[in-house]
């Protein structure tokens, strides 16, 4: 006689699907297109992005909505930037600027592989429940604050990495003054309203150098050193 394992039948649970559905975003999505940094492809399987973006669509190969008219990009772009902004000493310890908290995901990621976060957000109410959600999920280290991001944020710097996750005509320059003289990395979408290139600036002492990644399509950075409101 065989004996055969017996497993019983119920249907998984919402959170073990959410760890298949991230599974499978990290292999088809992020690994696919050529990501390999081992540290990054483990973060996005431990965030659960679905508690930040509440869609259906949360593993999905999209940007959505977060609320307030903003919206997050699709977790290849933000894999991307995130893989960028890495400092060259690793994100363990790092203190890090994001510009436009949104929803939060961005910054549980940095959080998960241990970045020291600062994560300014224009919109009160978009704060408050980032905050929250950031809480819930573990991450309560992260500083969520209100404010004009284009400006930076002073009491933090020098940041070994910024990230801005909002879209100016220009690289501001406050960013650039608060940016680690020692090889700091900002990622910033610049361009027009309606479309960007994503840009990679590199500090060493008085010097930065810049690169474009790819063009993207952000939503606005509203501010002194951004767009203005309409
Ligand atoms: N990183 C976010 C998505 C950001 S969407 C996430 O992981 O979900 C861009 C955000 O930038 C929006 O929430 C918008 O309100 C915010 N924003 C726009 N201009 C800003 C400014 N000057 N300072 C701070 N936040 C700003």
């Amino acid at each position: 006689m065989r004996w055969r394992r017996l497993r019983p039948h119920r249907a998984p649970t919402g959170e073990e699907s959410a760890t298949r559905d991230r599974e499978r975003m990290v292999a088809e999505q992020l690994e696919s297109r050529g990501l390999r940094d081992e540290e990054l492809l483990s973060a996005f399987r431990a965030v659960p992005r679905h508690r930040f973006v509440e869609s259906d669509e949360a593993y999905g190969d999209r940007a959505l909505p977060v609320g307030s008219g903003q919206t997050i990009s699709q977790p290849y772009v933000v894999a991307r930037m995130t893989a960028a902004a890495r400092p060259t000493s690793g994100w363990l310890g790092a203190s890090v600027l994001e510009v436009g908290t949104g929803s939060g995901y961005q910054a549980a990621l940095l959080a998960e592989m241990g970045a020291e976060v600062i994560s300014v957000e224009r919109h009160p109410e978009l704060a408050a429940d980032a905050a929250a959600r950031l809480s819930a999920a573990g991450y309560s280290d992260v500083q969520v604050v209100v404010g004009d991001g284009s400006r930076g944020w002073p009491a933090g710097a020098p940041y070994a990495a910024i990230l801005v996750t909002a879209a100016g005509p220009s690289i501001p320059e406050p960013l650039l003054q608060q940016l680690s003289t020692d090889g700091g990395r900002l990622v910033m979408p610049i361009g027009a309203r309606e479309h960007q290139l994503l840009t990679l600036v590199e500090r060493h002492g008085s010097d930065a150098t810049s690169r474009v990644l790819d063009p993207v399509v952000f939503v606005p950075l509203i501010g002194e050193f951004g767009f203005p409101a309409e």
